[in-house]
């Protein structure tokens, strides 16, 4: 077992044959258990940081690591990374029309299984959601209803809070829109977060978030900030307030550097 749940070491990256760099050495560390904040200004890297971790073809890494248990995933496909434990919930969740969100955390759940596992049963399936949907205080007949399609924002975090919970991931990535995340979304969010850690004390939380708002029902361990593609600032959660009282400004971004 290693030290850190996830390690990421100076890692670099950019758009897939794109010119300019956009992760300029990010380094981070989360042990078991822990929750970690990333906030930062739009257009900083946190949305990329969050696609390469979990490996969108769209992005290309020039430099560095990341470790999964001391293992490292750069190599994985993103399916793989998924059955390694991790977890990534969009930014810009996609709308499936004629697609039950029932059908769809069973695909999801199948997907993340081995071959020799072969696909869930459908009533250990049944049992699985009727129990996540219980913890999580969500009415059943929300599995039903298509995924995403005319969901308010805080039905869509309903449904990505879902399926975190079936996938049971080791390490979770939520990357949380830069604006209009109304009170209800948050609080599903929020109250989504704290209920499965408890349940599962040994997942480690990597939270992307423009607004210190969402930190007030979390409580993280860790606050870092993201400038230039890299963590330039790191701190507990005084570092969010101090950011809420004096912006970025007093942050300096790393000097632009050229693709390695
Ligand atoms: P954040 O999530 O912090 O707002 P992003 O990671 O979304 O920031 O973006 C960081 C920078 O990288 C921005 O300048 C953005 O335009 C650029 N970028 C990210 N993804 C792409 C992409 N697929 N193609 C072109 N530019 C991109
Ligand atoms: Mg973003």
């Amino acid at each position: 077992m290693s030290e850190y749940l996830l390690e990421v070491r100076n890692l670099h990256a950019r758009v897939e044959d794109g010119e300019e760099s956009i992760l300029n050495g990010v380094d981070l560390v989360v042990r078991a258990g822990e929750l970690h904040a990333l906030m930062g200004p739009n257009g900083s890297g946190k949305s990329t940081l969050a696609k390469v971790i979990a490996g969108h073809p769209s992005y290309e890494v020039t430099a560095g690591d990341v470790l999964l248990n001391g293992e490292n995933i750069l190599e994985m496909e993103p399916d793989e990374r998924s059955r390694a434990g991790v977890f990534l919930a969009f930014q810009y969740p996609a709308e499936i029309p004629g697609v039950s969100i029932s059908n769809f955390l069973r695909t999801a759940v199948n997907a993340r299984r081995s071959e020799e596992e072969g696909d869930v049963g459908v009533l250990d399936f049944q049992r699985q959601l009727t129990e996540k949907l219980k913890l999580l205080r969500v009415d059943p007949s929300f599995a039903g209803r298509h995924v995403n399609d005319g969901f308010s924002g805080g039905e869509k975090k309903r449904n990505e809070i879902l399926q975190m919970a079936m996938i049971e991931p080791l390490m979770a990535v939520l990357d949380e829109t830069d604006s209009g995340l109304d009170i209800d979304a948050l609080r599903i969010v929020s109250d989504g977060v704290n209920t499965l850690r408890r349940e599962r004390p040994e997942m480690g939380v990597l939270m992307i978030t423009h607004y210190k708002r969402i930190l007030g029902y979390l409580e993280p361990d860790h606050v870092h900030v993201m400038l230039g593609g890299k963590i330039v600032q790191s701190g507990g959660p005084e570092l969010a307030d101090q950011l809420e009282e004096m912006g970025y400004d007093w942050l300096s971004e790393p000097e632009p550097q050229p693709v390695a």
